[in-house]
């Protein structure tokens, strides 16, 4: 492929390079990540904007996902990407395409848990990119923190030599997390919205305050406001931020994680501790 051409050329003229991969419909939290490229000292930065199909399910939104592909040009431009990637699906899976990387520990829960064969995808396409840019290092978000973690175990675990970055969410003034489908929100559900990064706040705050807390106790706080707000619970998690195995106690440094439904929308939001 060009892009695999492209970075072996760069790459033998000594260049750093850094792979920020994206499904596009790129906002603020997407260009934070070619920002923490740039900081870290990459002389090249590959963002690549792909809605990868294999990671969808069969009743997902990977139809209706929202696509700009010039507006997101533009910003990774304007943002100092030097390269964007915009393969086809076509391109991504030759036909019979029958290889697929399975992380099976830290994706079992969570959004795992509840969206069948998405890490499958997430991993097989992020390996695949790896592979096609060869970056020094890799840049997530913390928006998708099961994923970040999913991704570092497959570095790991498959020997990838390279470096993975996470960086912290980006949110809208009101607190809300940024997100391509927060396109998908009427007002009212915006409204809605705010009560995931509120009760991620007070928790925060709580456990600040008191040291440790309950979580039995503090889930059901939560699943409640959330629930008051008009949201449907999908989960509310607390785990440790490496294992992400439950916690009983949730402790600074913990992360707590949730999922909800507001209208037909999914939407996730998380905190460490
Ligand atoms: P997506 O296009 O939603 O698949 O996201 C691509 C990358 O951007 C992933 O590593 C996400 O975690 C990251 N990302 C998405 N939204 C945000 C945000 N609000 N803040 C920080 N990173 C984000």
């Amino acid at each position: 492929m060009k892009l695999q051409k492209w970075c072996a050329a760069r790459r033998a003229e000594g260049r750093r390079i850094a792979l920020v991969p994206t499904m596009g419909y790129l906002h603020e939290g997407h260009l934070s990540l070619i920002e923490a490229a740039k900081r870290r000292g990459a002389d090249e930065i590959v963002v690549s904007v792909f809605v990868n199909p294999v990671q969808f399910g069969p009743n997902e939104d990977y139809a209706r996902y929202p696509r700009d592909e010039k507006a997101d040009l533009a910003k990774c431009r304007k943002a100092g990407a030097t390269a964007v990637f915009f393969p086809t699906p076509e391109n991504m899976y030759l036909p019979g395409h029958s290889v697929y990387v399975n992380e099976e520990d830290l994706s079992r829960g969570l959004c795992g848990a509840r969206r069948p064969g998405h890490f499958r995808g997430v991993c097989t396409v992020v390996a695949k990119l790896f592979n096609l840019a060869h970056p020094n290092f890799a840049v997530f978000g913390q928006k998708d923190f099961q994923q970040a973690q999913v991704i570092r175990r497959m570095v790991r675990d498959l020997n990838f030599d390279l470096e993975i970055v996470v960086s912290p969410i980006v949110r809208e003034p009101s607190g809300l997390a940024r997100s391509s489908r927060n396109t998908y929100l009427s007002g009212e559900e915006r409204l809605r919205a705010l009560a995931l990064s509120m009760s991620l706040r007070e928790t925060k705050l709580r456990v600040a305050k008191k040291g440790s807390l309950r979580w039995a106790a503090e889930s059901a706080r939560i699943a409640k406001s959330l629930a008051n707000a008009g949201l449907r619970v999908d989960y509310v998690e607390a785990v440790d931020a490496e294992t992400l195995s439950p916690v009983k106690t949730l402790r600074a440094g913990n992360a707590v994680l949730l999922a909800v439904w507001d209208g037909k929308t999914r939407l996730i939001d998380n905190a460490v501790m």
